[in-house]
This record gives C-alpha cells, structure tokens and sequence, in this order.
C-alpha cells in the first residue's frame, strides 16, 4: 500500500535546495492531530503534517532538508546523530526547545529553507 502523496513536478521546482531525488521521494502524509507544539516531523521520506499546513511551502521546504538528512546518513545513523546533539544540549543545560533548535541538522534545515 502507498502511503502519502508525490510531490507534483511542478511543487517539486519549488524546493531547488532540496536534490531531486528528494523531491521525487518525499511522501506528504495529512494527520488530523500531531504532538503539541508540532506542525510537522520527518521519518524517512515521510513527512508528517498536521492537517491545516500541508501547503505550507516554508514548511515542507525545511522537512524537505531533513528527508536529504535521513537518505544521505540512513536511518540508524541520522537518528543517532540527531538524538545526541540533542543530549549533548540538554546536558549543557538547554531547555527542550533551545536543545531542539542549537541541534545542527535543524539549524541546517533552517538555513537552507528559511524556516
Ligand atoms: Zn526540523
């Protein structure tokens, strides 16, 4: 079964900071309800939204970079990666959201995607 929707050609030209191939794979997938607080999360080339965002471009365009992160350092390794900046933060004493935000693979997301 095929779960979520392609990202049209003429979407995918909007994200130019993303390779194609990440363009082609990503998977949009509409949730009624997400975890407070967040509007959209990436596992692979899935990319969750909470219903309401799903147009959102500043939106996908920053989960677009986090689907590049997972393919390029597979699974294990991104979320191994990602959960220790994010210790390594909250060892030196940053709160949930500071951790969250100082984690490199979302500060290069929100570099390259402005959001
Ligand atoms: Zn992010």
């Amino acid at each position: 079964m095929a779960v979520g929707r392609r990202l049209r050609l003429d979407e995918q030209a909007r994200f130019p900071h993303v390779p194609p191939v990440d363009r082609g794979r990503v998977r949009i997938v509409v949730l009624p309800v997400l975890t407070p607080g967040i509007v959209g999360i990436t596992l692979g080339r899935w990319v969750l939204v909470r219903r309401g965002h799903e147009h959102d471009d500043a939106l996908l365009g920053h989960e677009l970079v986090h689907v590049r992160q997972w393919r390029e350092l597979r699974a294990p390794v991104f979320l191994a990666r990602y959960l220790a900046a994010y210790v390594r933060g909250r060892l030196r004493g940053k709160s949930h959201w500071d951790a969250y935000a100082a984690n490199p693979f979302e500060v290069e997301a929100r570099a390259l995607s402005g959001r």
